[in-house]
């Protein structure tokens, strides 16, 4: 059977990946946007201590920081790619005891079912600083030693050169879908109609156009995020655990110096990937408060991306509604590095006919479309 995959971030990525392992024949088509959110992310998989109460999100995240642990070894044996994929483990930062103790608990009761989480460990404020030497002194912190970071940019080359090796053709260019009485005749790109048996939309923010000509109201909004890269001379970065302050912002560490900083939490209607005064400002002065040892820091860039919401700010995967060929998944949100590999495999056998891990249920596809 011949599928095409349009849109290929982490979600789609991993979907044409898991589809051409699989045997099937994959056309990928990416259109390279400037805002590819998978591109900009910063890279944080650490699921288990976030205070979001809403299961549906937590099991499909949790579901993807555990399938890492299956991939990434598959990945290295495939293809000779770096996947920037490492487990440095992540510290949890708060002045307030109670909170920390809180916290702890928190993880020992979800470690019951998600051993990945790994060891979980108070640490004093000396501790702290150990696991991330630019912060200031006044941070206790809960550490997990099962937390990675990953390069989503590298992490998408892999999948994508795996999916080559086991196949899969891509093509660069705009997809459009071509709509015959009602049903799905092709795709088109670069001025050629290409057929296929099935046609997933993995297409992040932009899916809303995508789907919107052939009559389709998808509700997928798109959040703007601005995130600085740093280079920390002479220091080895590469163990640095990844940082999580009493904020909804993080910092992060990779090979060679580089730090992360991020990010902006900006409503979009417009897909405008201007850097801002406003979000280079909050990006470091949140960064620089928790940690003023990156007062020297380079900054060498600032990235922007588009989170992709769906109604609930929960991801959905399904069968387009009224069009046999048709699937899409979306809606990973803020947390798509960690789940989307996950989601990906779990597309590839919806796709296929096999039976799902997930409950599809959960996140059923038909809410995010409106008549
Ligand atoms: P995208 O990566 O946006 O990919 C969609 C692709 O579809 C694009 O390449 C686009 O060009 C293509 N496309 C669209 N329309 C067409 C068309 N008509 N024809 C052809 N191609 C098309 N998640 C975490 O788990 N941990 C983190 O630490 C984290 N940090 C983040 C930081 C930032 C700044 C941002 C922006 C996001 C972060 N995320 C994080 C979230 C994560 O990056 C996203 O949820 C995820 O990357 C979404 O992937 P996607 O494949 O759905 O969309």
């Amino acid at each position: 059977q011949q599928m095409i995959v349009i849109g290929a971030g982490i979600l789609g990525a991993s979907t044409a990946y898991h589809l051409a392992k699989a045997g099937f024949k994959v056309t990928v088509i990416d259109r390279q946007d400037a805002g590819q959110a998978t591109e900009a992310a910063a890279g944080i998989v650490c699921p288990w201590l976030s205070q979001r109460r809403n299961k549906a999100w937590y099991q499909l995240a949790k579901g993807g920081a555990k399938y890492y642990q299956q991939l990434i070894p598959a990945l290295e044996a495939e293809t000779d790619q770096d996947t920037g994929y490492k487990k440095v483990g992540a510290i949890s930062l708060h002045h307030d005891e109670t909170k920390l103790e809180k916290m702890i608990e928190r993880a020992l009761k979800r470690r019951e079912d998600a051993p990945e989480i790994e060891e979980i460990k108070s640490y004093n404020q000396e501790e702290t600083r150990g696991a991330f030497p630019p912060l200031s002194n006044d941070f206790q912190s809960v550490y997990v030693s099962g937390a990675a970071r990953v390069d989503g940019r590298k992490l998408r080359k892999a999948l994508l050169k795996a999916a080559e090796l086991y196949g899969a053709d891509m093509i660069h260019g705009e997809a459009a879908l071509v709509n015959d009485s009602g049903q799905i005749e092709g795709v088109k790109v670069n001025g050629e109609l290409l057929h296929a048996d099935k046609i997933i939309v993995t297409a992040g923010v932009w899916a809303k156009e995508l789907l919107e000509p052939i009559g389709l109201n998808f509700q997928v909004s798109a959040q703007k995020a601005q995130i600085a890269h740093l280079h920390v001379p002479d220091a080895d970065t590469s163990e640095w655990s990844v940082v999580q302050p009493p904020t909804n912002h993080y910092l992060l560490s990779f090979d060679d110096g580089k730090v992360v900083v991020g990010a902006t939490h900006e409503d979009e209607h417009q897909f405008n990937t201007n850097v801002t005064a406003g979000g280079v400002l909050e990006v470091l002065s949140k960064a620089l408060t928790v940690a003023p040892g990156l007062q020297a820091a380079t900054l060498i860039e600032t990235k922007v991306g588009f989170r992709p919401f769906t109604p609930g700010f929960l991801p959905v995967i399904g069968q387009v509604p009224g069009y046999e060929k048709l699937y899409a998944a979306n809606g990973l949100g803020a947390s798509g590095l960690t789940s989307g590999p996950y989601l990906g495999a779990q597309l590839a056998k919806l796709v296929s006919g096999e039976e799902l891990d997930i409950d599809l249920a959960l996140y059923n596809i038909e809410d995010a479309f409106m008549e």
